[in-house]
């Protein structure tokens, strides 16, 4: 029997390290492609070597043809620090990198699974969050070439469906957090327990009452494996998040208490547009996906501080 041939744009990052790892013990042949602006071959020195691995250094703003039976576009900066950096680039990888993505699927009849986010919500006007919700996003702020970017790659995941039949799946995937995430990249989770493990002040931004829901990497992998396996025609969006809502500084007092850290907490300025409460509503991914996390945070921040300490130690 032939194997299925799945490409991850964006494999080398954080989630796609992962997905890649899960894609290989499911048995398909993995063509990761990625430009390594926040990926790494660390992420996915376990899988090189693996005759069902092969890796393309690609950046995907420019065309790319590979025949293959699915696709999983994940390549896209998505820590404020590096989608900001270069918000034009970040805007033409969600937007650009989309549609050369979509050509492939139009081309070979691939499905593809679009990975969304959370921030089409914006600053919510509903909460928890909704598919239907249409979303409260600044067009013209510092966070809108990711957000706005991604919202178009949503728009033209559905005019490909549309107009050429093209078999998408939309997920907005919600703050999801886990091994292989960048030391350095800003991101609440990894910055807090950095900074515990250093013994460093644990940076609040604003008052910290804004909220967030964090899932564990492994829940979201499963969410996207079955996402990709529902039939033809059914393209989503949904949510996948874990529902578990907390506060910045619950969170910061729960790393401080896992890794018995002497730090201490200081405020700093909230960046702009910082969204103030998050919260997915999962109801349509345990209809449709059987679908629901199973790790709260209290056992996966245990994972990721255990990981942390090991690459700190290295
Ligand atoms: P990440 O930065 O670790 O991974 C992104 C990967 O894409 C990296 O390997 C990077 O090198 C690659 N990449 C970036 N631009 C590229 C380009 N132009 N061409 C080729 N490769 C490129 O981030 P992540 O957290 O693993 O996120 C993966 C996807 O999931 C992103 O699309 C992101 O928007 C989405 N997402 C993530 C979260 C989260 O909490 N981590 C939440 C919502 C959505
Ligand atoms: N945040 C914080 N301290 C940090 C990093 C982030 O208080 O050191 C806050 C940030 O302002 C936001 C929340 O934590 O309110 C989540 O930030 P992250 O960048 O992880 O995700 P996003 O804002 O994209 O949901």
């Amino acid at each position: 029997m032939r194997i299925k041939r799945v490409l991850v744009s964006g494999g080398a990052g954080f989630i796609g390290s992962h997905l890649c790892a899960r894609l290989l013990k499911e048995g398909y042949y993995v063509i990761c492609l990625d430009n390594f602006f926040t990926g790494s071959r660390e992420n996915i020195k376990k899988l090189i070597g693996n005759k069902n691995f092969e890796l393309i250094e690609h950046d995907i703003i420019y065309p790319f043809w590979k025949d293959v039976d699915e696709i999983y576009n994940l390549a896209c900066p998505a820590s404020p620090i590096h989608y900001q950096y270069d918000s034009i680039k970040t805007m033409m990888t969600a937007i650009l990198g989309t549609f050369h993505m979509l050509n492939i699927a139009k081309n070979t009849g691939a499905k593809m699974l679009q990975a969304s986010t959370s921030e089409v919500y914006g600053d919510p006007l509903s909460h928890p969050q909704k598919e239907e919700d249409w979303g409260n996003v600044n067009p013209i702020g510092c966070r809108s070439c990711y957000d706005e970017g991604k919202r178009c790659g949503e728009t033209l995941c559905m005019d490909f469906n549309r107009q050429y039949n093209v078999d998408v799946k939309i997920i907005r995937i919600f703050n999801t957090y886990g091994p292989n995430m960048c030391e350095n990249d800003g991101r609440v989770v990894s910055n807090f327990i950095v900074q515990a493990l250093k013994g460093k002040d644990l940076t609040i931004y604003g008052d910290g009452s804004q909220t967030r829901s964090f899932q564990y990497v492994d829940d979201l992998i499963e969410g996207m494996l079955r996402m990709m396996a529902t039939e033809r025609g059914f393209t989503g969006p949904v949510n996948i998040g874990n529902p578990g809502e907390f506060s910045m500084l619950e969170l910061a007092e729960m790393v401080i208490r896992k890794t018995k850290s002497s730090s201490k907490i200081i405020y700093k300025p909230l960046p702009q547009d910082d969204p103030k409460q998050r919260k997915p509503d999962i109801t349509l991914a345990k209809a449709k996906l059987e679908w629901e996390p199973k790790i709260d945070l209290e056992e996966g921040l245990d994972y990721v501080i255990d990981y942390f300490r090991k690459e700190l130690q290295n």
